[in-house]
């Protein structure tokens, strides 16, 4: 039959288009790296965004060329977010957390032609330079006053840069398939590996993000996320708030308590996001300097499990609701929100409460199952826990530049362990990737094992991560050493020094005689888990 509606390109240069055209005078503001505290609009956001799209044109970027950042939230971020995927080339944030080795890695791997770094990241970019060699040149993201004495020979300067433009450039009519952001996620061995999102995976997750089911957004929202804009897009946040029109407060760098409550105060947010960590710092200084909110009234907390005690501090303290929500790189990132339904609305704060502290029911448009060992489905009852296997319009395909397919019989296996029950909402109750996740990063236990072996006294070693009241997990190593020899606590853990970055080395030792292994010969890091499930940390 012949085709009777529209065949439109879903592309991200429509969202700001639009955030123009319906919200031009809506506010974007921004805690500077210089600073002080910057505010515009979309108006200004769209007009330097197509300057900086000619600015990259002139350059000699093309579409599908990769285009790095390593920068905090900020308007200027946001500009490149949609300058460079706008005119059909991919804006790569890097994680500033990772190893150095492991960010040069990324870079080299991507082969970005140019980088945009907050003037935060100037050492980390010096050091970085020499072995980067697919970068043209490195932007400063800031204007000529503030310009730093770099060691850098191809330096530009962001505000240079774009004042030279002419802000009249037409977003080209991409095919919606065409690569917009790529993301490197740190998850289970090997070097990280890169998510490739496109124009279309990107939209339809806006869609979703933005409904009442999910973040709930509209044009009489003001958003702050914490969640940096190198994790994952910052949950899609600048995407979501353009389409619906949201005020955006951006918090760069100042990520502490009052910082984050002087914004929240001041530009009136509504709505925010972040994992838990961070909340743990709001939470504290607003409790301890007795401070109430008076705008805010909802967060969506994820990255990591939401304590359920902080979901009862936000709620019965604050008024604030929390949305648990969980996703992951690979699924652009949201794959699940908690919101409660019309039949909970009449259940006991106590009934609420249990529902809320599960990660969350599927947004639409992704699908989910849990399957068993041998990949049978297993019943969605709330008590069967298997493999969480998840497809959507926004989910991984494969990984860039990967020949093979990631996908198992066309689902993506997740790596998280769940149930899910009869009413759809699914929770984390174990990991089967071997990873540790602090503060809402990744940190590998492998990693860390290997170091732990490349001593010369260890024979064997193994990382778990143990239940820390502010990080979410921290590493343990438990370590076999070799006969007749001798190596303390403290000899094992300094021996991490420059070889990892500083928070990820290890918070213990425990030595043991042996370790426990499956009948492969692998270690069994299901009981080392369960075994040290209570494990007291050093303070
Ligand atoms: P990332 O790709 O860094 O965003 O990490 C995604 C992973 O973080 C997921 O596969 C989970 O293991 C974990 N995760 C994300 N959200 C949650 C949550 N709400 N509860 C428990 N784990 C979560």
């Amino acid at each position: 039959m012949q085709q009777s509606m529209m065949q439109r390109p879903l592309l991200i240069s429509a969202l700001i288009e639009f955030a123009e055209a319906n919200h031009g005078d809506t506010e974007i503001v921004s805690r500077r790296v210089e600073g002080d505290i910057h505010r515009y609009t979309y108006r200004d956001a769209n007009r330097r965004a197509k300057q900086l799209a000619n600015a990259l044109k002139h350059l000699g970027v093309k579409v599908g060329d990769r285009v790095g950042t390593l920068a905090w939230n900020g308007y200027r971020h946001f500009e490149i977010y949609y300058g460079v995927s706008g005119m059909g080339a991919i804006t790569h944030t890097i994680n500033p957390r990772l190893f150095p080795e492991q960010i040069a890695y990324i870079i080299n791997h991507a082969e970005d032609g140019y980088l945009f770094f907050d003037l935060t990241f100037l050492p980390l970019v010096e050091a970085l330079a020499p072995k980067l060699p697919t970068i043209k040149a490195f932007i400063a993201m800031t204007d000529r006053g503030h310009m730093p004495d770099a060691k850098l020979s191809n330096l530009l300067c962001y505000e240079d840069l774009i004042s030279a433009e002419a802000a009249d450039f037409e977003w080209p009519p991409l095919d919606e398939n065409t690569p917009s952001g790529l993301c490197y996620t740190s998850g289970t061995t090997g070097n990280p590996k890169g998510v490739l999102y496109t124009h279309r995976s990107t939209i339809y997750h806006t869609y979703a993000a933005m409904s009442p089911e999910a973040f709930c957004l509209s044009s009489r929202d003001v958003v702050l996320p914490v969640v940096p804009m190198f994790h994952v897009n910052a949950w899609g946040t600048p995407y979501i708030c353009a389409a619906a029109g949201a005020k955006l407060v951006f918090p760069g760098p100042a990520l502490d308590g009052a910082s984050l409550y002087a914004l929240f105060e001041g530009e009136g947010v509504t709505m925010s996001a972040g994992v838990p960590t961070v909340w743990m710092g709001l939470l504290s200084y607003v409790k301890s300097s007795n401070l109430k909110f008076s705008t805010f009234k909802e967060t969506v907390i994820g990255g990591s499990a939401c304590p359920p005690a902080m979901i009862k501090s936000f709620e019965h303290e604050f008024g604030v609701n929390v949305v648990h929500a969980w996703g992951m790189t690979e699924m652009s990132p949201l794959g699940t929100m908690c919101r409660l339904k019309l039949k909970h609305q009449t259940m006991s704060a106590e009934q609420q409460d249990a529902v809320k502290a599960r990660q969350g029911r599927a947004i639409f448009g992704v699908e989910m199952k849990i399957v068993d060992d041998e990949g049978r489905t297993l019943p969605n009852d709330g008590k069967a826990a298997g493999d969480l296997m998840v497809r959507g319009p926004w989910v991984v395909d494969r990984y860039f530049k990967d020949e093979k397919s990631a996908l198992v019989d066309g689902w993506f296996a997740t790596g998280d362990v769940a149930n899910i029950d009869a009413d759809g909402y699914m929770q984390i109750t174990d990991r089967s990737k071997d990873v540790i996740k602090s503060g809402g990063e990744w940190i590998s236990s492998i990693d860390l094992e290997n170091i732990a072996v490349s001593h010369p006294s260890v024979f064997e070693a193994a990382v778990i991560g143990v239940p820390h009241p502010k990080w979410d997990e921290r590493p343990l190593v438990l370590a076999v050493l070799k006969p007749n020899t001798t190596l303390t606590r403290d000899e094992l853990i300094k021996f991490y020094d420059g070889k990892i970055a500083k928070w990820m080395v290890p918070d213990d030792v425990v030595f043991l005689d042996k370790l426990p292994h499956t009948a492969t010969g692998k270690l069994l890091k299901t009981q080392l888990r369960e075994d040290y499930k209570n494990f007291k940390l050093p303070a």
